[in-house]
């Protein structure tokens, strides 16, 4: 068998067209354009990169997409004054804030200080704990990029044995209560795992978020298996892979997201789509 590629360039944009219109009916009916705010603490080139494909994406789909750039010395306090004045803000309707901070501050109390009604990245324990309560909130977007994947393959989740490997609070444990709400069987691994491949072939779906190249090889994929590769990855020649073998697991999988190309795009398309379903919400209307 060889893998019908999961195209995640092709189904992100569809999710971006998706968010124009609905940002382009928010505006006719609030009179304003939902706003993203982006706050970039320090220097770390990638995270400039992704901060400004963030604010750019967010102002391609019609919204009010700003970036905050604080030098690499700036307080926890500073921070904290900064988030507090956009939770204030009614324009703001999401606010994320770039990880990994750095070293002086703390990534908790940053995080907890988002409002979590402006949490777009869906990291603050409420939204956590709605996620895993099964009550509306915000979810985070990588997980709901991959959920929107298995929906476009037309993957049947209920009943399906699905393993999750990794358990970060960001991908692994969000991705897997997602699926246990479309009442897949989830088991998470990790690790600790003892004899990952024999887990990971129980598998009908395979979600992959480890951040180590090739750490699924073919031996550890079920014919027939969808594999969703989260990871991100550089090799020593400075190219992206994923944590799976991508060339040996597609003759094995009916299904499988390249890297780059599969989940990463439908990250930020997520993003988006947070953005709108907060600026939703806090006006308290569908439209
Ligand atoms: P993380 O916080 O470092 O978590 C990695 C997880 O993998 C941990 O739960 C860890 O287990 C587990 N793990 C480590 N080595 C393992 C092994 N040999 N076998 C089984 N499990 C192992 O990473 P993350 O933030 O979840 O990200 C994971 C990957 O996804 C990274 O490559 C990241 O760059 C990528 N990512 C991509 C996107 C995207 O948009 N495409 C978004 C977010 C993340 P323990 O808990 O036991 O340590």
């Amino acid at each position: 068998m060889s893998a019908k590629i999961l195209d995640g360039k092709a189904i992100s944009q569809k999710v971006r067209d998706e968010v124009r219109e609905g940002v382009g009916r928010f505006v006719a009916a609030h009179g304003r354009p939902p706003g993203l705010d982006v706050i970039l603490v320090g220097d770390d080139p990638a995270s400039a990169v992704y901060t400004r494909n963030k604010e750019k994406a967010s102002n391609e789909v019609g919204m009010r997409g700003r970036l905050h750039r604080l030098p690499a010395e700036t307080g926890e306090d500073e921070l904290l004054g900064l988030i507090a004045s956009l939770n204030a803000d009614d324009a703001v309707d999401g606010i994320l804030v770039q990880l990994p901070l750095p070293k002086a501050i703390r990534e908790a109390r940053v995080l907890d200080a988002v409002d979590p009604a402006k949490d777009v990245d869906g990291f603050h324990p409420v939204n956590a704990g709605l996620l895993a309560t099964g009550r509306p909130g915000l979810v985070p977007c990588t997980p709901s990029g991959c959920m929107r994947l298995l929906a476009e393959a037309g993957v049947a989740l209920a009943g399906a044995r699905a393993v999750v490997v990794g358990r970060s609070n960001i991908v692994g444990k969000p991705m897997a209560q997602l699926l246990l709400a479309q009442h897949a069987t989830v088991t998470i691994a990790h690790s600790r795992t003892r004899d990952l491949p024999a887990v990971c072939r129980e598998a009908d779906v395979l979600v992959v978020a480890v951040g180590k190249a090739a750490v699924v090889g073919a031996g550890a994929v079920k014919e027939g298996a969808v594999v969703i590769d989260v990871g991100m990855n550089r090799n020593e020649a400075g190219k992206l892979t994923g944590d799976v073998d991508f060339d040996a697991v597609k003759e094995r999988a009916s299904w499988i997201t390249p890297v780059p190309g599969g989940v990463g795009p439908m990250t930020i398309a997520f993003l988006l789509e947070n953005t709108l379903v907060a600026a939703r919400a806090r006006a308290g209307s569908p439209g």
